[in-house]
């Protein structure tokens, strides 16, 4: 009687329950939240598995992202699965219907492939689809220069280099994409350094012969290796990148590199190596700044065929600041709550998805909020902030808004100097020295500062 009433209240869970924990666990609450909460299983009499998803956009966007996952966590609970399928269970999925071509797309955005491509390269990541904004239009020029004219310019090699999501993938398969349509090259290849890596072991271990390896790269015109931090610490492995390297140059072949850090950087690199990328460029991307990631949200839209409000823009690319990738995520995951609430892209749906990225982040005051809040206690608007006018009723506010800026949030000076219309960095120190030491002479601008944190407090 009593195990009845215990199995009553606390049921033992049903095997995709016992599923959805381990998904959980590995993925965390929020990705589950979006992508499983609503999901059943079904085990077939021919012992395949079905899920149930909500439409055809989770369907795909499951089995692309945690295809894999699923079948491990199937096998680890030991349920036979002799085949997988995810199956909408709404087929008339009104606001996602006109997307479904780029959603396709927007998927394939979010995955790199790993896998060696010889001339064929990921068709969205081109230059036409590439925001160009201060911070990266160096990267950018370079590139495009070699795309146009490999091996005959001066940026030789060209190694982009930049914080993760900021678009060095993107940056060098755009040139494979370019010198492959335009034909400025014959034979390219684009491979990652881990790939480079596994590839030269394996030329090793199975055919106890590097020069076929070697081999593989004397004809090739356009040579681009990403993420080459990865060769840190394998001086076999770069002592033979260096060979390849070296022979292509002396022929004048493109060789484009990418870098999560400056090659300097690069921890175990051999010296001689880090010295010969002196000879070509070395080009920065840094994060974007406001104006680029609203450009960059717009692009991303347009792409997929949807029309976002400005508001929504505005909200997105104000509280997403680190890096693009987590902007296309912001995007993905908002189309993905509204095909599957059947509300419309609003407002409050952006705020409450940025809110969960932005607990997650530990970023919850942003430099656009802080502008905000003193701007409505100046009874300016946020953008004067931003303008280089002198007038006193602009710049006290611009002073405390930046000095405020570097207190409040989590952004280097950099980034806070681009906020504030693209300001050098010595300016914020000049603002936040100015506004410490102004404070200790007028209690009336203390108390006004005072007022502001207030505000700004219960955001925090
Ligand atoms: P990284 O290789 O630096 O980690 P990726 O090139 O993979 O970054 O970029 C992450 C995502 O952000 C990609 O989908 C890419 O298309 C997008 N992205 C990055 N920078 C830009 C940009 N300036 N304009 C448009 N999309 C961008
Ligand atoms: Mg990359």
């Amino acid at each position: 009687m009593l195990t009845e009433n215990l199995a009553a209240i606390n049921p033992s869970p049903t095997p995709w329950q016992r599923c959805l924990g381990l998904i959980q666990d590995k993925i965390g609450v929020s990705s589950y939240e979006t992508w499983f909460r609503t999901t059943e299983m079904s085990v077939l009499p021919d012992g395949s598995v079905s899920i149930n998803v909500p439409n055809q956009f989770f369907a795909d966007f499951i089995e692309e992202h945690f295809g894999v996952l699923i079948r491990e966590v199937l096998a680890t609970l030991e349920i036979t699965c002799s085949a997988l399928s995810f199956v909408p269970v709404k087929k008339d999925w009104t606001i996602i219907q006109p997307l479904t071509e780029s959603i396709v797309e927007a998927k394939n955005r979010l995955i790199p492939r790993t896998v060696e491509r010889t001339g064929r390269f990921h068709s969205n990541y081109t230059f036409e689809k590439f925001v160009v904004g201060d911070s990266n239009r160096m990267a950018h020029a370079a590139a495009l220069a070699v795309a146009e004219a490999p091996g005959k310019t001066s940026f030789n090699p060209l190694i982009v280099y930049g914080g993760t999501g900021l678009g060095k993938t993107h940056v060098l398969q755009a040139i494979g994409n370019f010198a492959e349509k335009e034909e400025t090259a014959e034979k390219i290849v684009y491979l990652t350094s881990e790939e480079f890596t596994n590839q030269y072991i394996s030329y090793i271990i199975d055919k106890k012969d590097s020069t076929s390896f070697y081999k593989k790269f004397i004809d090739v015109d356009l040579l681009l290796i990403d993420d080459i931090q990865f060769f840190g610490g394998k001086p076999a492995t770069q002592k033979e990148f260096y060979r390849i390297f070296n022979k292509l140059l002396l022929e004048s072949k493109q060789i484009v590199l990418s870098s999560d850090r400056p090659p300097e950087k690069i921890k175990d690199m051999m010296m001689h190596i880090i010295n010969r990328f002196m000879s070509g460029l070395i080009a920065d991307i840094q994060p974007p700044n406001l104006e680029t990631r609203m450009a960059i949200l717009r692009k991303k839209a347009e792409i997929d065929g949807l029309s976002l409000p400005g508001t929504v823009i505005e909200h997105i690319a104000s509280h997403i600041t680190s890096n693009v990738r987590e902007l296309e995520g912001i995007l993905i995951k908002l189309i993905a709550s509204c095909s599957f609430t059947g509300r419309d892209i609003t407002l409050d749906v952006a705020r409450e998805i940025c809110g969960d990225m932005i607990a997650r982040n530990g970023e919850r005051i942003s430099i656009r909020l802080v502008q905000k809040k003193v701007a409505d206690n100046f009874n300016i608007s946020p953008n004067q902030l931003n303008t280089h006018s002198r007038k006193r009723d602009v710049t006290l506010p611009r002073y405390i808004a930046m000095y405020l800026a570097k207190k409040w949030t989590r952004q280097s000076l950099r980034t806070i100097g681009l906020e504030f219309g693209g300001r050098d960095y010595s300016t914020i120190i000049h603002a936040f020295k100015k506004i410490e030491n102004d404070q200790l002479h007028s209690p009336e601008l203390k108390v006004r500062i005072e007022a502001i944190e207030e505000v700004l407090r219960p955001l925090a």
